[in-house]
């Protein structure tokens, strides 16, 4: 039986890579922008990107489990 993945509350982008903070390393939320974008935010540094437009530092890899 196939069991629903959990809701996860940090955004996953693509296929086994996570967003994160290129300051922290912190998982990123991602937020609607007010122009109806949507951009990934960190909290303790204050500061984000677009989502269409990540930094290279800002892919992580999905680490295996
Ligand atoms: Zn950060």
């Amino acid at each position: 039986m196939r069991q629903k993945i959990r809701d996860d509350p940090y955004p996953v982008s693509g296929r086994g890579y996570v967003h994160v903070c290129p300051g922290c390393g912190d998982p990123l939320e991602l937020y609607d922008t007010r122009d109806g974008d949507q951009a990934y935010w960190c909290h303790r540094c204050q500061r984000g990107h677009r989502a269409g437009s990540p930094p290279p530092e800002a892919l992580r890899p999905e680490q295996a489990s």
